[in-house]
């Protein structure tokens, strides 16, 4: 390392930790073929191979056209002529047998970086009309790689070992697919601290930076790299310098982890003798081993709508309520709270709409959709009611904004209810019923709310982008998006003390919960509950340790007074520097 002049790009830090190793660009659509180094001798060899995965592509393509044009004729079969074009095209041509000769890379490999520069060009260009032809383009880039002959094994496939993922954007898919023991850190142009790709980074430790700019365009894959996930730092062609003050950076974090890792069984109370209750938030099954290790006690939100992902649709009843079941015998004697299907918005989609929604962060998603379709809302209370048997269970709704939603809501459970006694299946019959809290209005009428349910769960990532009106995913305005807005403190304030009054409790399941960082000032607001990803159910566990509630409540007190978030923000963090410095960044 170190030929090359260091080069530090700046994105926003998602997932702490520190990723180290050569990066591995994915594109849209597809991802890339295997890269090898080859021997000057092999140059020639290379070049041949190219140019015969060209001819065969273009037999193909024109197959394809005479068919087509047959069925459908002439015009349709055009569509084949910017494809063959494609493969003509000089520029492209030199580039890759440039690339195989020059930086002596496989032609599969070459042909597939070269294009990766054009798709990407192509995919910015602000014409509509031109940036259409980036399918035509993907789909000639597909079918050339299928045409290397697949008999010759490639002698090394990044993905298999150690990298750094570098990436457009990654859907909550790629990210739940990523191999964790490969990939050490992924980099993303698009993508917020809050968008979904960003909490599973977190939730599976894997170290991550969205926005850098051009990344997929300006990096190449191979670049040796270190990404900060502390700071949102990735280092290209690190020095031995760098290389060495991270390498340290990333030993010291580790013995602070192996440090909260050996107080996992201790009591989550304050230094002044308040418990809290400490518990995860999941996507998916396979977390509970995490969960368990983590040593929460329970689990605080498992967001159902990740069951989608297996499919196009919600499994049946029996399908659901075994995956419940599973939580509730594996956790028990801890609780879980299930929440119902939270699909929509930037969530997936429980059905394709018929025309696209103007707002979807306002549009149907949450419970409304739940409410909208009974068959498939009932079918998830019997599950949820059937597992509820074999634990502790409890059910919650998402993006609740008034108290006739709770209302029906109840209607529905209590139906269900009935019908599972009426054929003999046993179930929790005091099942505990709560909401979110994650829509202003639900936060403003807390008072009202809060006497028809059991607990009150506030989802601080929707009710600080509701509250603030900033889109929690946009990045252009996450500057904006402040967790310490007074009036987000405010509405936390409201919402636990209208629980308090009605004696029920209230946790915190948004990502405030597991921000360290903001643990003085949830304390201090009078949050019973913190609910974080299993990752960082230690480091809360230490922050709240370290934490009388009085002053932490002192605290509160001036954040309810004053205007500004900055000054919040600074007396909260004084707190967290004072109390557990080693945690903090
Ligand atoms: C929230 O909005 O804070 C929350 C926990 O729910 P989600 O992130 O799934 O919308
Ligand atoms: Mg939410």
């Amino acid at each position: 390392m170190g030929e090359k002049l260091e080069t530090v790009l700046q994105g926003t830090p998602v997932s702490p930790g520190i990723g180290i190793g050569p990066v591995h660009v994915v594109a849209r659509g597809f991802s890339a073929p295997e890269v090898y180094h080859i021997d000057e001798n092999d140059i020639p060899h290379e070049q041949e191979r190219f140019r015969t995965a060209l001819e065969e592509t273009k037999l193909q393509l024109d197959e394809l056209q005479q068919k087509i044009k047959a069925l459908s004729g002439e015009e349709e079969s055009r569509i084949f002529e910017a494809h063959l074009m494609v493969l003509e095209d000089r520029a492209m041509l030199d580039r890759v047998a440039d690339a195989i000769a020059t930086r002596r890379q496989n032609a599969e490999f070459a042909f597939y970086a070269v294009m990766q520069h054009f798709l990407e060009a192509m995919r910015r260009v602000p014409d509509p009309y031109l940036r259409e032809r980036t399918a035509d383009l993907e789909d000639v880039c597909q079918r050339v790689l299928r045409n290397f002959r697949p008999d010759e094994a490639p002698r090394h496939t990044a993905p298999d070992e150690t990298h750094i993922l570098v990436a457009y954007d990654l859907s909550p898919t790629d990210t739940a697919g990523l191999n964790r023991r490969h990939v050490v850190g992924f980099a993303t142009e698009l993508g917020s601290v809050n968008s979904h790709s960003g909490i599973l980074a977190r939730s599976l430790g894997i170290p991550a930076i969205v926005g850098i700019e051009d990344a997929v365009l300006d990096i190449r894959t191979l670049t040796p790299a270190i990404l900060d996930g502390y700071s949102g730092r990735l280092i290209l062609h690190p020095s031995e310098e760098t290389l060495a003050r991270y390498q340290e950076l990333k030993d010291r974090k580790e013995k602070v982890r192996q440090d909260l890792e050996a107080q996992r069984d201790a009591a989550t109370a304050t230094t002044d003798g308040r418990t809290i209750t400490l518990s995860s938030n999941i996507e998916f099954i396979d977390e509970l081993a995490l969960v368990r290790n983590s040593g929460a006690k329970g689990v605080g939100l498992y967001r159902t709508e990740f069951l989608l992902l297996d499919g196009e649709e919600m499994p049946g009843e029996l399908e659901q309520s075994e995956a419940y079941t599973r939580l509730a015998t594996e956790l028990a004697p801890h609780p879980v709270i299930i929440r119902t299907l939270d699909a929509g918005g930037d969530k997936l989609p429980i059905e394709p709409l018929t025309e696209p929604e103007p707002n979807p962060f306002l549009g149907w998603r949450g419970i409304r959709v739940s409410l909208d379709r009974p068959g498939m809302f009932k079918e998830q209370l019997r599950a949820i009611l059937r597992a509820s048997a074999h634990g502790k269970l409890a059910v919650m709704f998402p993006l609740v904004s008034g108290l006739g939603e709770v209302r029906r809501a109840k209607d529905f459970l209590k139906e269900c209810m009935d019908e599972l006694s009426a054929q003999g299946v046993p179930f929790d019959e005091k099942l505990e019923t709560g909401v979110m809290i994650e829509v202003p209005s639900a936060a403003v009428i807390a008072d009202l709310i809060a006497p028809e349910v059991d607990f009150f769960s506030i989802g601080t990532n929707d009710l600080i982008q509701y509250t603030v009106a900033v889109d929690r995913v946009n990045h252009h305005v996450a500057d904006l998006y402040r967790p310490t807005h007074p009036a987000v403190v405010r509405l936390i304030k409201r919402t636990v003390d209208a629980a308090k009054d009605a004696g029920i409790w209230t946790g915190v399941c948004g990502e405030m919960a597991g921000d360290i960082r903001l643990t003085p000032l949830l304390l201090g607001l009078g949050v019973e509950e913190l609910s974080v990803g299993p990752h960082q159910v230690p480091r809360v566990r230490r922050a709240i340790r370290a934490l009388s509630h009085v002053e932490c409540s002192d605290m509160a007190n001036f954040a309810l007074k004053t205007g500004i978030s900055s000054e919040i923000m600074d007396a909260t963090m004084d707190m967290a520097r004072r109390y557990y410095p080693e945690l903090l960044d």
